[in-house]
């Protein structure tokens, strides 16, 4: 359930992209792949055993990326926050756990496989894809419809009165409206009918010889050395939220938090997701940045709205533009879901979900208080009151947040006053994985080269730094770009003179000639993650 009415969710108002859009941003999104493995940010798994599904690794840029992103996380939530307090909890749990938390029994997909290409598929999606193309055939219209008509056109009115475009909108509306409810009712047999009577056949062969739909749960198992049998099973943590609600009680009492508080938490979740696609957008293993806010029942709604506000300006702030950001509400609310929203990213494959905020109620404590017999309740010295508090929590996968930041930052450029042209990766200065190059301009001369090397230790101990002679200064100027270094520093033989070098942007790409003793200074100024609060 908790899966599935999520799922559902993310499809109801599907993004009406321009056909033509398409194939630019197929290609953007490829470059962005391309870029990440070239300049060592992420490579596939195990590449030389050719590769894991949908599991990476970060190389030496992606890790540095990475890291800066959820130190930005953890700084706006731990350290920006007296109520907000961090834990690192273990990855395996107790198993009852997750039957408190309704995985065991919910955390479901459907599944469909085909007889003839023993592919395997979510049957949801299939349906989904069907309902694309219907969108597809809209889009198509509209496009021609607005070439014919020019600055005459109007999408609204063509939308209400075009009979080509009302027939399959219809379509796709009740499309989506009988799915949303095969799904709520998790009604496999009708899944199937749908992919049958909708003629939808395995997109890898064409086959429309169909399996039955079957619920698939999505958490890796594994056993305990010791004990044989169920009772040692063990599952790999398919969201890192249980073990904040787990450690409720120890956190409030040690921490002596009074509500509101939070409890803050940046670690791995596994889940084993029947198709996944688009690169780390969805991984088997990835990383979750979340923060359960634990309040007074009856302010959920004030503090749902405080929390919304605040995530937005979290990702406005380091630079994501408004337009590729939007909120999406949930319809179909899971089970312990009292409100929920996503921040949808524009990513090259269109708007999707980044992060989820939702309004919990007080379902994970009060689950866990009934299946573990132990008390779980907040005691209110004001009211003089026990109770279960609600919570609104906040989930961020990193690794999503990670591919928004490279495909937004991405740039293809003509380099001014030059025919050349440049990848630059335009990253907020305070999360770039390298902060400043040091580059001797001449590599055979010892007197340049000390002093780069010189500098480049100095500032190594503010900063990352990156020292390079293994190529022409254009050269070296365009790698530093494409891995997103702010200011690359140059020495010459003036530098051996005077004490002076110049230091370059990488954006404006201005040249300033400034005493080497500044460098530190300057640099340190313009890459501080405190630009990112203020
Ligand atoms: P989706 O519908 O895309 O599968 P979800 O609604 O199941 O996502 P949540 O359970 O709300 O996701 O998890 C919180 C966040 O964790 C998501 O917003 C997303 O950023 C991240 N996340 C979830 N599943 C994956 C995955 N398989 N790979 C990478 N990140 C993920």
């Amino acid at each position: 359930m908790i899966q599935q009415a999520k799922r559902l969710n993310k499809r109801s108002d599907s993004t009406t992209q321009q056909l033509n859009n398409t194939m630019n941003r197929q290609d953007e999104f490829k470059k962005v792949v391309a870029h990440c493995k070239e300049y060592g940010f992420i490579y596939q798994s195990s590449e030389v055993y050719d590769g894991l599904s949908a599991v990476y690794d970060y190389g030496p840029y992606g890790v540095e990326l990475k890291n800066n992103l959820k130190q930005y996380w953890w700084k706006s939530m731990v350290q920006m926050n007296d109520n907000i307090v961090g834990i690192d909890a273990a990855i395996f749990m107790h198993p009852k756990v997750w039957k408190a938390s309704g995985h065991v029994d919910a955390f479901n997909d459907p599944l469909i496989d085909n007889k003839d290409s023993n592919k395997r598929y979510r049957a949801d999606q299939l349906i989904e894809g069907y309902m694309d193309k219907i969108e597809a055939k809209i889009n198509k219209e509209i496009a021609k419809a607005a070439k014919r008509f020019g600055d005459a056109f109007d999408e609204a009115e063509f939308r209400k009165t075009n009979p080509r475009v009302l027939a399959n909108a219809e379509k796709h509306a009740a499309t989506a409206k009988r799915l949303a409810t095969a799904m709520t009712n998790e009604d496999m047999g009708d899944l199937k009918a749908m992919i049958e009577e909708y003629g939808i056949a395995c997109p890898d062969s064409g086959s429309k010889n169909w399996t039955e739909a079957r619920q698939f749960n999505l958490m890796f198992s594994t056993q305990l050395g010791n004990i044989a049998g169920e009772e040692g099973k063990l599952y790999l943590r398919p969201e890192t939220a249980q073990g904040i609600f787990v450690n409720f009680s120890n956190v409030q009492k040690t921490t002596r938090q009074k509500l509101p508080f939070g409890i803050a938490q940046i670690g791995k979740a596994f889940r084993n997701e029947i198709v996944a696609r688009q690169f780390i957008f969805r991984m088997r293993e990835f990383e979750q940045m979340e923060m359960q806010f634990f309040i007074k029942p009856g302010t959920q709604d004030e503090w749902f709205e405080k929390w919304k506000e605040k995530r937005m300006q979290w990702h406005t702030s380091l630079g994501h533009p408004a337009e590729k950001l939007r909120w999406h509400d949930h319809d179909n609310l899971a089970h312990y879901a009292k409100a929920a929203t996503d921040i949808e990213f524009d990513f090259p494959f269109g708007f999707k979900e980044l992060e989820g905020i939702h309004s919990r109620g007080d379902f994970d404590l009060s689950q866990h208080q009934e299946l573990s017999g132990r008390k779980i309740q907040y005691f209110d010295s004001e009211t003089k009151e026990n109770y279960v508090p609600y919570v609104v929590e906040t989930s961020i996968g990193c690794d999503r947040m990670f591919l928004a930041t490279m495909s937004n930052a991405l740039v293809e450029e003509q380099v001014p006053g030059s025919d050349n042209m440049r990848d630059v990766l335009k990253l907020n200065p305070a999360i770039a994985p390298v902060k400043c190059a040091v580059l001797p301009l001449k590599k055979n001369e010892p007197g340049i080269v000390a002093l780069a090397k010189k500098l480049h230790k100095d500032l190594s101990f503010s900063f990352n730094t990156h020292y390079d002679d293994t190529g022409s200064i254009g050269k070296l100027y365009r790698r530093q770009d494409a891995v997103g270094t702010p200011f690359c520093v140059t020495i010459d033989f003036d530098s051996m003179e005077d004490q002076t070098v110049t230091i370059r942007d990488r954006d404006s790409l201005v040249q300033e000639r400034v005493p080497m003793e500044r460098v530190e200074e300057i640099v340190k100024e313009k890459v501080d993650m405190r630009k990112l609060f203020s």
